[in-house]
This record gives structure tokens, sequence and C-alpha cells, in this order.
């Protein structure tokens, strides 16, 4: 499986994406959310740096599936101290990309199950709602991190409520286990057919 997931580059401005027909989707959440933690898990490689200086990449990366889909990490929000309404303003080539980019299919947004949805998560579903008709995914992370069964049970109700009033796919992930990203895994690949 590895061996067909292959990284083809890093880009910084809209000119320099393929040009091409084959499916994208877009990873993307506050920093730290395990992102990278998990593109590696998916792919079964190292193929995403994992605990990168927060902030750091203004970069869009781009990972491919053969020649069938990409997936594209965006640089994680929330850590600059940049008002939320602006995050999106500032990032010209996110904002561009998720306007015009006809290749991009749908949104896997990663949320620390720890916090569930911060402001700036809000904020950024807001803006995806209001300047994209892209599906968007929701993908809670580090679930092993909630170790009592009361927060456990806590945390699942408050997804429950989250999943009606947002009506969003949801996954559960926890590099820990495979049971969910394998699910997660699945309805990627499905979702190339979509
Ligand atoms: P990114 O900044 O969103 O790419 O986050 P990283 O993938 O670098 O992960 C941030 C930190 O969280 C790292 O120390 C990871 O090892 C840790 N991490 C990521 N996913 C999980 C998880 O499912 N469980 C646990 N316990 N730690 C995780």
């Amino acid at each position: 499986m590895n061996a067909h997931w292959s990284f083809v580059k890093e880009v910084h401005s809209f000119n320099q994406l393929p040009d091409d027909n084959i499916p994208e989707f877009i990873f993307w959440g506050r920093s730290n959310v395990g992102k990278s933690s998990l593109i590696n898990f998916l792919t079964k490689k190292k193929i995403a740096k994992t605990s990168r200086t927060p902030g750091r990449t203004r970069s869009m990366v781009i990972f491919e599936y053969k020649n069938l889909f990409r997936i594209i990490d965006l640089p994680g929000y929330g850590f600059s101290k940049i008002s939320k309404e602006k995050v999106l303003q500032l990032d010209k080539l996110i904002d561009k990309y998720l306007r015009k980019r006809i290749n991009l299919k749908k949104i896997f947004l990663l949320i620390d199950s720890r916090h569930l949805l911060k402001s700036i998560d809000k904020t950024i579903i807001d803006l995806l709602h209001q300047i994209s008709k892209k599906e968007i995914i929701l993908v809670f992370t580090k679930k092993d991190k909630i170790k009592s069964l009361e927060l456990l049970k806590e945390h699942q109700l408050q997804i429950g409520n989250i999943k009606k009033d947002l009506n969003k796919i949801i996954f559960n992930t926890s590099i820990k286990e495979s049971n969910e990203i394998i699910l997660l895994k699945k309805f990627l690949f499905n979702s190339v057919k979509d």
C-alpha cells in the first residue's frame, strides 16, 4: 500500500498547483491537532512531518495516491495571534484554493477530541460554508487521550450534539488504534468516485 503514496510537491502559489483533473482532499485543523500523524498513519508512511514548528509553514504540501487522488496538507491554524476572522483573508493561497480549485472534492477538518470545537474551529467552519460548497467531514483526533469512562461518556454525548447541530459525517480517531482510521480511509477512497 505505502509504495503507492508519494510526495508531489510543496506549493506557495496557486499557479504551482498541478494542472490536471485528479481529485483532491484537504486535511486541515488547528496547529498540533495531529494532522501529520494522521496522514502518516493513513499512508502508512512517514510522508508528513510531525511536530513542525506551529504556524511556520505557510504552504500547501501535496501527496498523491497513484494517479488517483491527492491529499492536500494545509498549514495548521490558530497559532498566530491574528484575529480569527482574518485567518483566511491573510492566507490568500488557501482562500483562492477553496474558492477556485475545481479538483477539490471534500474537506477533512481535524479537531482535537480533548478540546472539541474551539471558537476558531467554528469560525473556520463558518468561513468554509461561506466560500466553498464542498462537504466538510469532521475528524476528531487523539481519542486515546480521553482516559476516564466518565469523560468518554461526556465526550460521546458532546460529539453526538455536534453531529446533530452541524449535520456532518464524523470520525473519532486515534493513531493508537486502527479501526476508525481504516473506516476513514475507506471513506476517502470511496469519495474519489463521488
Ligand atoms: P500537527 O501539527 O497537526 O501535524 O500535529 P502532529 O501530527 O505533529 O501531532 C502533534 C502531537 O500530538 C505529536 O506529539 C503527536 O505524537 C501527538 N499525537 C498525534 N495524534 C495522536 C493520537 O492519536 N494520540 C496521541 N496520544 N497523540 C497523538
